[in-house]
């Protein structure tokens, strides 16, 4: 099967030129000015952009979220995603208690993605069951396709917390295999003292969740980390960074030698805090994830940050946990609100209106972010991120012309909400390949549920070799 992409204007993170693009079965075959020659498929991109699929390497589908037994929405709303222009995700794979970290990646690829994922995926172990047998259960990374290890040094006194010492054991055995470990940066003991001491004075809405996480708490968890990963030798990278005085931690760790990284996510990017103190609970809960929304400067500083290269990805960070059940487990107390919102299927097109549209970043710098880059600090690049002649022919046929709004009918995420909704677009996605496949046509999901395979990722990733 040959598919030829005729007329677009090709964007890579380094470049900006016309050409067509020849796809056999699932790869890029050429690339050149002009490609004349028989082809099963010919689809014309005059007047369009020409990207490789949005890489999406922050994201929670399918997982618990603390309200009884109850998931967030699962792979089988990853239509969503992709119709947003993300073809591949490295979505997180939380263990069950008393499951270890290799027995939750083999359950979620064989029980929760198959059949279902309509996107590429790679896994990040993740220890949310912190028990003696998962150390050396990385010792097998390299066999498993997992380049990376998440933990969290917030939530103390649940089992997702890592205390100070089982975080240094994992970067120990981390360095061993070449996996790269993500941190979940908060000071989670002056949190709770934060949160209880919200609750003993009656400040129960949402916008105490804010209060109750201010940014010094952030920047001492990068602070921590990064100084105790330095000392190891294991790269780090900081998941979602929110505020100014985290990437003061960063910069410094830096200056000092230490191998750090970090991204943020869109909703830092676009959106401040002032929206958790919407007095209507459901309107306010929606915005409630951790670290919490910050001010209009920090959003100033990420941005410029991401061009100094200083954060190297923007994730979404998705979290398909709806309004009218789950959120309302925090109806009377902010504390128990589930934490986590929507924003795989809307990351490409608001980073484009709100970074390129704006000026704030080049186009070249947007693929970068959303595409080349998280595939790179995974373990997956050229193979994804990339067009080139080898790759998978992921591609996203872009309308740079389209004018309108977010609509959450538009683009369904499985839940009942998009916390984008009414804000202006500029550019649309409008077709999408998969694996040379056409999965997303005139922004429909035109795919096969199931079609997204697993993705098994290569050691000694970018924050390894240099991103
Ligand atoms: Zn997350």
């Amino acid at each position: 099967m040959k598919t030829l992409i005729k007329n677009g204007t090709i964007i890579t993170d380094r470049n900006e030129f016309k050409g067509d693009i020849l796809i056999e079965d699932e790869l890029i075959v050429n690339i050149a000015r002009e490609i004349d020659c028989e082809a099963d498929k010919v689809i014309d991109a005059s007047g369009k952009y020409v990207m490789p699929g949005g890489v999406d390497q922050h994201t929670h589908y399918s997982a618990l979220c603390n309200v009884g037994d109850k998931d967030t929405a699962g792979y089988e709303t990853t239509d969503n995603a992709i119709i947003g222009g993300t073809t591949t995700i490295i979505d997180f794979a939380p263990q069950d208690p008393n499951t270890g970290l290799l027995d939750s990646i083999d359950y979620r690829i064989n029980e929760r993605a198959r059949g279902k994922a309509c996107v590429d995926f790679a896994l990040h172990a993740m220890v949310t069951y912190l028990m003696d047998s998962i150390f050396d259960e990385i010792d097998q990374f390299p066999e498993k396709g997992i380049s990376s290890i998440k933990i969290f040094m917030a939530y103390n006194g649940s089992p997702l917390h890592v205390d100070d010492g089982s975080y240094y054991r994992i970067l120990e055995k981390a360095k061993k295999v070449g996996a790269t470990v993500f941190v979940h940066a908060e000071n989670g003991e002056i949190l709770d003292f934060l949160r209880n001491e919200c609750v003993k004075n009656g400040q129960l809405t949402p916008k105490y969740h804010y209060v109750s996480r201010p940014p010094f708490t952030e920047a001492e968890g990068v602070r921590r980390a990064a100084y105790i990963a330095g000392k190891v030798g294991t790269p780090l990278y900081v998941a979602h960074v929110t505020c100014r005085e985290a990437m003061d931690q960063i910069r410094e760790a830096k200056g000092n030698g230490i191998n750090i990284n970090g991204e943020t996510c869109t909703h830092y990017l676009t959106t401040t805090k002032e929206v958790l103190e919407n007095p209507d609970f459901n309107e306010a809960a929606k915005y409630v994830c951790s670290p919490a929304l910050r001010d209009q400067e920090d959003i100033d500083a990420l941005w410029d940050e991401l061009n100094s290269g200083l954060l190297t990805a923007i994730s979404s960070d998705h979290c398909g946990i709806d309004v009218a059940e789950l959120k309302q487990a925090g109806r009377d107390n902010f504390t128990m609100i589930p934490n986590g919102s929507p924003g795989a299927g809307d990351r490409f097109q608001m980073i484009w209106t709100y970074g390129v549209e704006t000026g704030r970043i080049s186009k070249q710098k947007f693929v970068e972010l959303v595409s080349t880059n998280p595939a790179k600090i995974n373990g997956i690049f050229p193979r994804k991120g990339a067009l080139e002649i080898g790759s998978d022919a992921d591609i996203v046929i872009f309308d740079p012309a389209f004018r309108g709004v977010v609509k959450h009918e538009d683009n369904p995420n499985g839940v009942d909400y998009n916390v984008y909704e009414g804000r202006p677009l500029k550019g649309k996605v409008e077709t999408v390949l998969l694996r040379g496949s056409v999965a997303v046509e005139k922004g429909k999901f035109v795919g096969e549920y199931g079609m997204g395979q697993y993705i098994p990722a290569k050691m000694y990733a970018g924050c390894y070799t240099g991103i």
